[in-house]
C-alpha cells in the first residue's frame, strides 16, 4: 500500500474495503489510520480521498475503484453516491442481511454478554425496493449537486425538491426517481415539481425564510390509497389551490389530498392544522390477521405513525406473536405501544392488553382503531413510559403475565427496567431497532431474566438498520 501526499486532500492509494462500519459507511485501515468511507462495499479495492482527519479516525471518499468486490452489484437508483439514503444498494442484499446478522450478534455479544448460539437467521424483505409507506420531499431554492448543471436543461432550474443532502442543512437533492417507494411517489413528485415551475410556485428559502412550497408528503397502503400532504409557507391559497386541483385531476389515485399552513421556522407540522382539499382526512392500511384471527384495519391520519415497511412489520408483528405465546388468561402489556399497532395484533389472544404511549394523538389512534376493529379488550394510556409505569399503574390494570416493549432508540429507561424487574412477568418481548442500547437493557435485565429466542429482522434493506425482536423468559417461575 502506497501513500502520497497531495495538498489537499489527502489520497491513498490501493486501499481494501473491510467490513460495514455506523452510519451506512465501510472501514478501512490504511498507514495506521481507520477511515470511514460512504458508497462503497467490503472487499472493493479503491484510491481514497481523505477530507477529514480525527485523532482516532479519518473520513473519506472512494474516488477511484481499482477491483470491485465480488459482493458488489449495479446501484438501481440513479442518485446513488449523491443521496445518503439507501448507502448499501451496491452491496448485494444476501450479504447486506448477513452483514446486519453479525452486526446484531456482535452488539449483542460485546455490549451486553448475551449469547447468541441460538440466534435465527435474520428474516429478510421480499421485497427490497419500492417498501416504504411514506415520503417526506423538501421544497429548496438550493439544489445540492455533486456535478455542475449542463447547459441544455430544458427549464431554468428554480430549486430542487426532493431530500435533504447530507451534512447540509439548507440544500436539498432534486429526486428524480426514488426507488423506495411505489413509481406512483415518483410521479406525483415530479408532477408537482413540474407544475410549481410552470407556474412560477417559489421554492421555499431556508435561510431566509422566504418562498411558498414547502414540503411534500406522500403516504400510501398497500390496498393502493394514496394520502399526499403540501405544507405551504402562507396562509394564502390562490396558488395552492389550483396546484391541488391539479394534482386532483392527474391522480385519481389520491384518495387524501391535504394541504397544511406553516409559518413556523422549522419543518416539523405535528402541532399544525391539517386541512382536507379532497377525499377522506385518513387512509387505511389492511394487516393479515395473526393465527387466523380476522384481518386488522388502521386508519392513518396525515401525523399518524405507521410502521413504514408494512410488509415487514407483519412479520415483525408475527415474530412478537409467537414468542409471546400467549394465553387466553393473560393479561398484556404493549409499551411504547405507538398508535396501538401491536396491541390489537395481539389483543384476540389474552384476556387484556394494556398499551402505553407519550404521544398523544397516537393514543387517540390507538384508541380508535380498537374501535374499529370492534377490539374491547384493549385500554390505552397517555404518558411518559417511567412516569406511567408504577407500582400503581401495575395494582389498577394488574399484573402483567407478559410484556412486549418497543421503545425508540435510546432504549428502555432505567426506572422502566427497574419496575419490568419488579413485577416480573413472564416474558418480556423486547423489539427493538438499536442493538447497542437493547444489549444494555438486556444485559440488565439479566438479574431476572434468561434470552431465549432471538429473531433479527430486516425492515430497511439497503440502509444499516435492523431490527431485532428477543424473548427473555423469567428464571424461576
Ligand atoms: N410499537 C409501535 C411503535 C414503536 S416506535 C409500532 O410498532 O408501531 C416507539 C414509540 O415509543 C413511539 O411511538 C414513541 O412516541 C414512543 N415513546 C418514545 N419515548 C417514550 C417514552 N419515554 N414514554 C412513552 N412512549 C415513548
Amino acid at each position: 500500500m502506497k501513500m502520497r501526499k497531495t495538498k489537499e486532500p489527502l489520497l491513498l492509494h490501493e486501499v481494501t474495503i473491510e467490513s460495514a462500519a455506523a452510519e451506512g459507511k465501510a472501514v478501512a485501515h490504511s498507514e495506521g489510520m481507520v477511515i470511514f468511507v460512504p458508497f462503497v462495499v467490503p472487499g472493493d479495492v479503491v484510491d481514497i480521498a481523505v477530507y477529514k482527519r480525527k485523532k482516532n479516525y479519518a473520513e473519506g471518499r472512494a474516488v477511484a475503484l481499482l477491483k470491485p468486490s465480488p459482493l458488489r452489484v449495479e446501484a438501481q437508483c440513479p442518485h446513488f453516491g449523491t443521496c445518503g439514503g439507501c448507502k448499501w444498494q451496491t452491496t448485494n442484499y444476501t450479504a447486506q442481511l448477513q452483514a446486519k446478522e453479525q452486526q446484531v450478534k456482535d452488539t449483542l455479544e460485546r455490549l451486553g454478554h448475551v449469547r447468541t448460539d441460538s440466534m435465527r437467521p435474520i428474516c429478510g424483505a421480499d421485497a427490497t425496493f419500492y417498501y416504504r409507506n411514506k415520503l417526506e420531499f423538501t421544497f429548496s431554492t438550493r439544489e445540492w449537486r455533486d456535478t455542475p448543471p449542463s447547459d441544455t436543461e430544458e427549464h431554468p432550474r428554480c430549486g430542487a425538491l426532493g431530500f435533504h443532502a447530507p451534512t447540509v442543512f439548507d440544500k436539498v437533492i432534486d429526486i428524480r426517481h426514488c426507488a423506495l417507494q411505489h413509481t406512483l411517489s415518483n410521479n406525483i413528485r415530479n408532477e408537482v415539481r413540474q407544475y410549481a415551475q410552470q407556474h412560477g410556485l417559489a421554492f421555499y428559502d431556508i435561510r431566509n425564510h422566504s418562498g411558498y412550497l414547502r414540503n411534500l408528503v406522500v403516504r400510501n397502503t398497500e390496498a393502493g390509497e394514496w394520502m399526499v400532504i403540501v405544507v405551504v409557507a402562507e396562509p394564502d391559497t390562490t396558488a395552492l389551490f389550483p396546484l391541488l386541483e391539479h394534482l386532483k385531476n392527474q391522480f385519481p389515485q389520491i384518495s387524501s389530498l391535504q394541504y397544511i399552513v406553516n409559518t413556523k421556522l422549522n419543518d416539523s407540522y405535528s402541532d399544525l392544522d391539517v386541512v382536507l382539499y379532497h377525499g377522506t382526512s385518513c387512509i387505511t392500511e389492511h394487516m393479515e390477521g395473526y393465527d387466523g384471527a380476522p384481518a386488522l384495519s388502521y386508519s392513518i391520519n396525515p401525523k399518524s405513525f405507521y410502521q413504514t415497511n408494512s410488509r415487514q412489520a407483519r412479520k415483525l408483528y408475527s415474530f412478537v406473536a409467537e414468542m409471546a405465546e400467549l394465553q387466553s388468561s393473560d393479561t398484556l402489556y404493549d409499551l411504547y405501544t405507538g398508535t396501538g399497532t401491536i396491541a390489537l395484533f395481539l389483543a384476540h389472544m389474552c384476556k387484556k392488553v394494556v398499551g402505553v404511549e407519550y404521544v398523544e394523538e397516537a393514543v387517540a389512534d390507538a384508541r380508535l382503531n380498537a374501535q374499529l376493529n370492534h377490539i374491547d379488550n384493549a385500554t390505552f394510556v397517555a404518558g411518559d413510559m417511567a412516569q406511567v409505569l408504577t407500582d400503581s399503574f401495575v395494582q389498577t390494570h394488574g399484573r402483567p403475565d407478559i410484556v412486549v416493549t418497543d421503545p425508540p432508540r435510546a432504549g428502555m429507561h432505567a426506572k422502566v427496567i427497574e419496575q419490568l424487574l419488579q413485577c416480573s412477568p413472564r416474558k418480556i418481548i423486547y423489539v427493538s431497532c438499536n442493538p447497542a442500547t437493547q444489549a444494555r437493557d438486556l444485559e440488565l435485565l439479566g438479574e431476572r431474566y434468561d434470552v431465549q429466542r432471538l429473531q433479527p429482522v430486516d425492515m430497511f434493506p439497503h440502509t444499516q438498520h435492523v431490527e431485532n425482536v428477543a424473548e427473555l423468559v423469567l428464571r424461576n417461575q
